[in-house]
């Protein structure tokens, strides 16, 4: 058992944080109290010291096959399998170290990567977030120039098989590109990949298998198809209409969405250094998609849409480990109050896993996911990209890494 005494807890639903304290037992959340109220009963103590409790946070649009972490970055995308899976596995460890302690996968690059990797983490193997597993990103037979290949026919058939096997084979999510992408060929994020009688079909035999649908979606009509074929989390929607907000609105109880701003922030501001210059082709129209990002997503939080954290990491301008500038970019570019930030990092984020009745608060009965922040991400939530500051990092009750915050025989006096 363990005894988080001194806390400010962000419980993760808004409500204000307050002095506080947690008990944890096994890898449940036991009890959330007012400061003084909770027995200690013989747990080991955690003082808390004053700093900010809050629930572990969630990556809504993770890529950790992605190479390029942070202090290990690397030009290309594909390695060797051998160094892929090494990679990947690490990239778990990074961003669990990060402070996100779940991570939804918008995509792999190996097909049974991730599939693995979730057995390892949540074995206790190895270190690393929640995962939901994705698949490999599908485009169809034809797009983007892809030659013809069976594993990518498209008929509403072969769509329906290439789900069936998919579910077969283990993943939770299944990641599809219903649009095209300035990023791949000019003009690209209008370009409709699939038809709409194939993504009906992709829909009705995920629901029938259980299994999740995520998607790229630029084009307002790809955002429309998705929400009305029932895709779990749609990704990016920069071309989104009114008619698009409508439908995602009449379905917010069961769509999320995420605009993956660190992408395109980092490609506007920071990726020169990698021959991605501004006003160049080689901007991948990235400059255009953050302008109408941030002119669509202050919407989307009015109509009450689920907007979460969760961006593309795994670029080498944009590289693992930085997934919490993300809530910055929320606050300062999208029109998120600080609390709506870390409420969509970790409660809704909660609910995209799946689980939202036992992940990302702090709440009796809920997963023992937690950090210890020093200092207050109500206020400023840049201060979650600061890894000396996240002085506990707790995942499902086990300490993951622990500094600074010291236990009471620690603390006393010699
Ligand atoms: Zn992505």
């Amino acid at each position: 058992m363990m005894y988080f005494a001194n806390a400010r807890v962000f419980d993760g639903t808004g409500r204000a944080p307050f002095a506080g304290e947690v008990l944890v037992e096994g890898n449940r959340i036991a009890a959330v109290g007012e400061a003084g109220t909770l027995a200690r009963r013989d747990a080991e103590v955690v003082d808390c010291g004053g700093a900010t409790l809050m629930p572990g946070m969630v990556e809504a649009h993770a890529h950790l096959s992605w190479p390029s972490s942070v202090g290990r970055i690397f030009d290309a995308m594909v390695l060797p399998p051998e160094e892929h899976l090494l990679v990947t596995a690490r990239n778990a460890r990074v961003t669990l170290e990060a402070g996100f302690t779940s991570a939804y996968s918008a995509g792999s690059l190996g097909p049974r990567f991730e599939i693995a990797l979730r057995e390892e983490i949540d074995g206790g193997w190895l270190p690393g977030p929640r995962l939901r597993a994705s698949s490999l990103e599908r485009l169809p037979d034809g797009a983007l120039g892809l030659k013809a290949d069976e594993s990518h026919a498209r008929t509403p058939e072969a769509l329906r098989a290439y789900v069936r096997e998919m579910a077969q084979s283990g993943v939770d999510s299944i990641k599809f590109l219903l649009s095209s992408d300035d990023a791949f060929t000019p003009g690209g994020s209008q370009k409709l990949t699939y038809r709409d009688e194939e993504v009906a079909a992709i829909g009705d035999e995920a629901r029938s298998r259980g299994v999740y649908l995520a998607c790229h979606a630029q084009a307002a009509e790809a955002v429309k198809r998705a929400a009305r074929h029932g895709f779990r989390i749609v990704y990016h929607c920069s071309h989104a209409d009114e008619e698009a907000l409508d439908l995602l609105e009449a379905k917010k109880d069961e769509i999320f969405v995420a605009p993956a701003i660190g992408l395109i922030y980092t490609r506007v501001h920071e990726a020169e250094k990698w021959g991605i210059k501004p006003g160049t082709q080689k901007d991948m129209g990235a400059p255009a998609q953050l302008e109408r990002m941030q002119k669509l997503y202050p919407k989307m939080r009015k109509r009450g849409i689920r907007v979460l954290p969760g961006g593309d990491y795994g670029f080498p301008y944009n590289p693992i480990g930085t997934n919490a500038r993300d809530l910055q970019w929320f606050v300062e570019l999208l029109g998120y109050t600080p609390v709506e930030a870390l409420v969509a990092a970790t409660k809704l984020g909660g609910e995209l896993m799946g689980r939202g009745d036992k992940l990302g608060q702090i709440k009796a009965g809920y997963l023992a996911d937690l950090l210890v922040v020093d200092g207050d991400p109500t206020r400023d939530v840049r201060i979650l990209q600061d890894s000396s500051r996240l002085a506990l990092i707790m995942k499902d009750g086990k300490v993951h890494k622990r500094a600074r915050v010291l236990t009471e025989p620690e603390r006393a006096p010699a």
